[in-house]
């Protein structure tokens, strides 16, 4: 059976980790967050872990060969998956590019890509309240949050257009609560 990939994209704080866990759930697809393997190899104090921490501290990207050869070996390790949702992969169209190559060497492609949309002071308010609670560095000044945002406006918003050209883009409000959110998500997916 044909696998659904879904790029679940966004700015920081539009609320895709939030979301794919009711995704992920509701279509039985997995979840993978190149932020959360990084935080995993952060904890593990692992070389790359070593390599990865600064440039996330300071609200940067991690070079694009780490995150593509983490995506990669965890694509080719579930090969009976029903799907993915991939959140915050990619970031940069060279990542978007090696995501497409890697699909198509096992027979797959993306199915959509999702953004969700949510303005700038939101995030801030958003990202600097989840912050006092989740003991991510990330979110904890200003500005590092507002060095995240430029980031995503630079580097990754600009694979709308790369999705939007193969057909595959859907702009979602990602202003309300977290159901009318999933619901708008779903409604996308299944039509
Ligand atoms: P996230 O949990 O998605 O907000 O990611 C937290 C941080 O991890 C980002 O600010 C980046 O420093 C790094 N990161 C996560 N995913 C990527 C990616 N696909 N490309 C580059 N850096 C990433």
């Amino acid at each position: 059976m044909k696998k659904t990939n879904i790029v679940l994209f966004g700015p920081p704080g539009a609320g895709k980790g939030t979301q794919s866990k009711f995704l992920t759930e509701r279509y039985g697809l997995e979840h993978l967050s190149t932020g959360d393997l990084l935080r995993a190899e952060i904890h593990a104090e692992t070389p790359l872990g070593l390599q990865a921490r600064e440039l996330m501290s300071a609200g940067e990207l991690v070079p694009d060969e780490i995150v593509v050869g983490m995506i990669k070996n965890l694509l080719e390790e579930s090969p009976d998956a029903k799907g993915f949702i991939f959140d915050g992969f990619p970031r940069t169209r060279a990542q978007a590019e090696a995501l497409d190559a890697t699909l198509e060497k096992i027979g797959s492609d993306i199915t959509l890509m999702l953004a969700l949309e949510v303005e700038e002071e939101e995030l801030v308010k958003r990202l600097l309240g989840r912050g006092a609670t989740s003991g991510r560095p990330d979110d904890k000044s200003e500005e590092v949050v507002r060095k995240r945002i430029r980031e995503y406006e630079e580097k990754t918003a600009p694979l709308k257009d790369y999705y939007n050209a193969q057909g595959k883009l859907r702009k979602i409000n990602g202003v309300g609560s977290i159901a009318e959110i999933t619901a708008r998500l779903t409604t996308a997916i299944d039509g």
